[in-house]
């Protein structure tokens, strides 16, 4: 069966009733962009810059940004990049950035919060990435935003930017992992080009239960109902603006997972690069249309443990 998906792994991930789901990699680094492209990647559906942050002793200047941007841009070939800025904080640190010691880092000054303070810093790396796209697909997002202030402050710098470097495509969006997000998605999607939905994050604040916690991590399974429901709404709220939904947390690569989201109307999935000709596989098998009950029959269920039982029946 692998192997099958292998041999397919470069053509698009259509469901037996012909919808289309693209399918795009995470990436952590700017050399894997080829390999991903390699292993059948549609785009880039999440670069996670910190590491460019994190790879140096001091915080990269334009020019260094902008040659990692470049390289991947390059490796693309014309697919879309996503990009979002710098999402440090919380569980990510940065060695030359001493933070203030707060009591609960993930509830703290973390993501678009720690980068709107420090507008210097997000001005240098949207300007590296207008820089580096040359009239290609850039498509760039924040993370953890929780309001419309959030929203509109980031996205008022990333224009501002824009004007002094003319982009020939580009859209602005968010990550959808606070659940504020989600349950004012109907207010964002008026403003927004896109949501990238953030499933590890949202899991965690939408259960209450760190992501990364020694005996209760298993438990912030995003087939959780209540996980269910705000992708529900965040993907009715875009669709009705004509705006469009990826995933790109850990669910995304969940074979499990993949009927559930498509099933809820997510447009596109971001996954490691390793599993894209699965996923791609998985996509194959089913029709959107059975998904779609699939999922409707999942929102209505009280459990993770309930969800994944139906969803390995179906
Ligand atoms: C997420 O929160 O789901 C996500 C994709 O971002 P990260 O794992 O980098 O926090
Ligand atoms: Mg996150």
């Amino acid at each position: 069966r692998l192997q099958l998906a292998d041999a397919h792994k470069l053509e698009p991930a259509l469901t037996r009733d012909g919808q289309r789901v693209e399918i795009c990699a995470n990436l952590g680094d700017c050399a894997g962009a080829a390999k991903a492209v390699a292993q059948g990647a549609e785009g880039v559906g999440l670069l996670r810059t910190e590491f460019i942050f994190m790879a140096h002793p001091q915080a990269p200047d334009l020019a260094t940004q902008e040659a990692e941007y470049r390289r991947v841009f390059d490796a693309l070939d014309g697919r879309p990049l996503v990009a979002r800025t710098l999402d440090v904080g919380g569980d990510k640190p940065l060695p030359y950035w001493p933070l203030p010691e707060e009591e609960n880092p993930f509830l703290g000054v973390r993501g678009v919060r720690l980068t709107l303070q420090r507008p210097h810093l997000m001005e240098t790396q949207l300007r590296a990435l207008m820089r580096a796209s040359d009239g290609r697909p850039l498509r760039i997002m924040f993370p953890m935003v929780g309001t419309v202030e959030e929203w509109r402050q980031a996205r008022d710098m990333a224009l501002r930017v824009a004007t002094e470097i003319p982009q020939a495509d580009l859209q602005l969006g968010i990550m959808v992992e606070v659940p504020s997000a989600a349950l004012i998605a109907p207010a964002l999607a008026r403003e927004v080009d896109f949501f990238s939905i953030g499933t590890n994050d949202l899991t965690q604040y939408c259960l209450a239960i760190d992501r990364g916690h020694p005996t209760l991590s298993a438990q912030a399974d995003g087939l959780h109902p209540a996980v269910l429901q705000l992708i529900d709404l965040t993907v009715r709220a875009a669709h009705a603006q004509g705006k469009w939904v990826g995933v790109c947390g850990e669910l995304a690569g969940d074979p499990l997972a993949v009927p559930l989201l498509v099933g809820l109307g997510v447009d596109e999935l971001s996954l490691s690069a390793g599993g894209i000709a699965e996923v791609k596989a998985r996509v194959r098998e089913f029709s959107a249309s059975a998904a779609r009950e699939l999922a409707q029959a999942a929102l209505a269920l009280d459990s993770a443990a309930a969800v994944r039982e139906l969803a390995e029946h179906f």
